[in-house]
């Protein structure tokens, strides 16, 4: 029976790290909705509008239609990268400058709603594993598991900071915790589809559990 997965939660609790291993080890496709946001920011900052500390929003809404957004499978790496408008935005989206800026972007309507309707687009009638933070509450839902995952700060930042070391990144871990702090509340307190847990999602504390142990508690959850 194929189902549809929908991940949520906070910053950096290794949702897509989670998302992927299941995608991979049920053959489901594997959506990653941050790197839509990410693409999107992007995009915006490439056209100056973000710059510094000022967001057009408004130039980047009447923009939105220059926007083609996509995931093409890479055999090698195992999963599907995102795609801007043709080009390969793959490490461009996951650089600390997108990171700061992207909730920003996340909390415009327009934004979302055109996201929303392309997640949905591609989620329909698939066995899909989608991760996010409203995939349960808004995009999906009607997914039959729904997990939400958490963890400290303190263990996501650090997790987040290793990511970025290992890519060469050099960045003071300070700088990525406050990113991480401010990420979450922006995202929590936002007016359109803030992060919150749906009624019937299942939440997992991962800050003592290891990559192996989450990923066999949601796979049972899958298999019951
Ligand atoms: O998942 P990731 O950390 O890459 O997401 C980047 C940002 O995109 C989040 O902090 C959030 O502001 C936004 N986002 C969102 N809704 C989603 C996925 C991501 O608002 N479904």
């Amino acid at each position: 029976k194929k189902i549809t997965i929908a991940i949520d939660g906070f910053s950096s609790t290794g949702k897509s790290t989670l998302a992927k291993q299941l995608a991979k080890q049920l053959s489901y496709v594997y959506v990653d909705t941050g790197a839509m946001y990410r693409a999107v920011t992007w995009f915006a900052m490439q056209h100056n509008f973000i710059d510094e500390s000022h967001f057009d929003s408004k130039a980047l809404i009447a923009h939105l239609q220059d926007i083609k957004l996509e995931f093409q499978f890479n055999s090698e790496l195992g999963f599907a990268e995102m795609y801007l408008n043709n080009e390969n935005v793959e490490m461009a989206i996951r650089t600390i400058e997108v990171s700061n800026f992207v909730s920003k972007v996340a909390e415009v309507s327009e934004v979302r709603s055109k996201l929303v309707e392309q997640q949905q687009q591609m989620g329909k009638n698939k066995a899909i594993v989608m991760d996010g933070r409203d995939i349960g509450t808004v995009v999906f839902p009607d997914a039959e598991l729904k997990i939400f995952m958490t963890a400290s700060a303190d263990t996501r930042a650090k997790r987040r900071y290793e990511e970025l070391k290992e890519r060469g990144d050099v960045v003071e871990y300070e700088l990525v915790l406050k990113n991480v702090v401010e990420r979450d509340y922006i995202d929590t307190h936002r007016a359109d589809s803030p992060l919150v847990i749906a009624a019937d999602a299942i939440e997992i504390d991962n800050s003592n559990l290891t990559r192996e142990e989450q990923f066999q508690t949601v796979l049972e959850l899958v298999n019951k």
